[in-house]
């Protein structure tokens, strides 16, 4: 029997006030791994006030001070990354050596952040009247909120605390309720770097009202989400009531698009990167693959090849390169996909399925899968799968593709692959995503800014880019 894990609120392991709980299973065995304390709005509440108290002492401390917190965070990471990683793999399914991945790239986030935290710059303008001067000042925004998904559940968090911290705000963190444990585990890290009490607090359970409190509660001045597009707008009106500021990192559908000039193998690589790493399940995940019609027979059958050679299994197995989906719904819906499809026309070229037998009896397996002749009003040319599935299509022009491309609600990432350096800028300049890869299918580091545009969000991650996210503009006029 695992033992009970507790919120984290005021620098103390707390149970909630209602005393639920919640078992985090694994979604390749089904077994137990963790049962966790399931709390609501009014642990939200205390959390909030434990923030609130904080910020006074947090936003004074010199950069300088909170940088070090930082660093001894993001060692404490790298340090403990096995064991991290070993929780995200039994509770969300993950390939151990992904799950490494991304560890390492939440204590890169970490260590940026912790330089970041030094180069808060303010301006000085030249004024137009001799008598007076102008100072522009930044500062912490105030309490944060954060809500995470899943999918990445320790580096959403590094995220979106390490600059939110690094600007001098306190945070109350609430992960998705699927995968508590690793963001258990990286509080505890947190409590062991020694951060004062309240200045990074946790809270897990009923996401209903946990958020009406982030969003009710005055005291919080800014909500930074990652989720779905449905789930984002409801926060977005809910954040209205008192204008708080508000970061989204919403869905995607992202087009990856294959010239007749490309090199058809780094395709196959960028592609196989770009939508079975994580079984298909990331927000940059591709969706919709045109190919040029002169090159679709000969890439189809390379990655038709490469497809069959995927080992699908239990995250923790070493060689395991797809693992299963995060619960039973996510697999109705990827298969749901597939149903559609076949139903109006598309045809299996391979997988289409759900794998039952022996080592997956128990899991939710899906079969990496490719689907020819998809067309538009196919479901899976619509909306996010989330799973290890390609759709294909053709096409025959650049101007046809870059306005398929565009027509959608969606504007995470887009992939191109091309040998030609004009229509690379061309294609990088007209495609209408906060994220291009050009003849890259894994286009995310720490520097670099991460979000959409249109209905896949608000906002930028990453980089010099998230501390403004965290910080106010205050303009102070002297006269002299
Ligand atoms: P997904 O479909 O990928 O799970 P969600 O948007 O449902 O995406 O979940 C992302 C995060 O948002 C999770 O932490 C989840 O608990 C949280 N969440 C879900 N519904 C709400 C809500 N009504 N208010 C605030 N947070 C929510």
């Amino acid at each position: 029997m695992n033992e009970l894990k507790k919120m984290y609120i005021h620098g103390e392991w707390t149970e909630a006030t209602k005393s639920r709980t919640l078992e985090v299973t694994n979604p390749a065995t089904g077994e137990q791994v963790g049962i966790v304390s399931f709390g609501d709005g009014a642990d939200a509440a205390r959390a909030i006030q434990a923030a609130d108290m904080a910020f006074s002492s947090w936003s004074k401390m010199t950069a300088a001070k909170r940088s070090k917190f930082l660093y001894t965070l993001s060692e404490l990471v790298r340090n403990n990354k096995k064991e991290l990683a070993g929780i995200v793999s039994a509770e969300m399914g993950k390939p151990f050596g992904e799950a490494l991945g991304e560890v390492m790239g939440a204590a890169d986030n970490f260590l940026w952040y912790a330089e970041e935290a030094k180069r808060v710059y303010g301006e000085t303008i030249p004024s137009t009247f001799p008598n007076k001067r102008i100072m522009v000042l930044k500062q912490p925004v105030g309490v944060v909120a954060a809500i995470t998904p899943w999918n990445f559940p320790v580096n959403m968090v590094a995220r979106k605390i390490a600059p939110a911290l690094a600007a001098g705000c306190t945070v109350v963190l609430k992960p998705a309720e699927s995968t508590p444990l690793s963001a258990i585990h990286l509080f505890e890290l947190i409590e062991e770097a020694g951060f004062p009490a309240g200045v990074a607090n946790l809270v897990i359970g009923d996401p209903e009202s946990i958020g009406q409190e982030f969003l009710q509660n005055r005291r919080v001045r800014k909500i930074g989400f990652t989720g779905s597009t449905r789930v984002g707008k409801l926060l977005m009106e809910g954040a209205a009531q008192s204008v708080k500021r508000i970061s989204l990192e919403l869905g995607g559908h992202a087009p990856f698009i294959i010239f007749e000039d490309a090199d058809l193998d780094e395709a196959v690589q960028g592609l196989f990167d770009s939508k079975f790493r994580n079984s298909g399940q990331m927000c940059i995940c591709t969706n919709r693959l045109y190919i040029h019609e002169q090159v679709a027979e000969a890439f189809t059958a390379k990655l038709v090849e490469r497809v069959h050679q995927v080992k699908v299994g239990d995250g923790r197995e070493r060689g395991v390169e797809v693992g299963p989906l995060v619960n039973e719904a996510a697999l109705t819906k990827v298969l749901g996909h597939i149903e559609d499809a076949k139903a109006k026309g598309a045809k299996v070229a391979v997988g289409g399925n759900r794998l039952t037998e022996s080592e997956y009896a128990k899991g939710f397996f899906c079969a990496p899968t490719v689907l020819t002749n998809v067309t538009t009003e196919m479901k899976i040319w619509q909306e996010e799968t989330f799973g290890p599935v390609v759709p294909i299509t053709t096409f025959t022009s650049e101007d046809e593709v870059i306005s398929l491309a565009n027509n959608s609600q969606y504007g995470l990432a887009a992939y191109v692959y091309t040998q030609n350096n004009g229509r690379c800028f061309r294609m990088a300049e007209s495609l209408e995503y906060g994220i291009v890869g050009i003849n890259d299918g894994s286009p995310t580091q720490t520097q670099a800014p991460f979000g959409g545009v249109k209905e896949s969000g608000i906002g930028r991650e990453g980089g010099h880019y998230a501390m403004e996210e965290f910080l106010e503009t205050k303009f102070v006029s002297f006269g002299i």
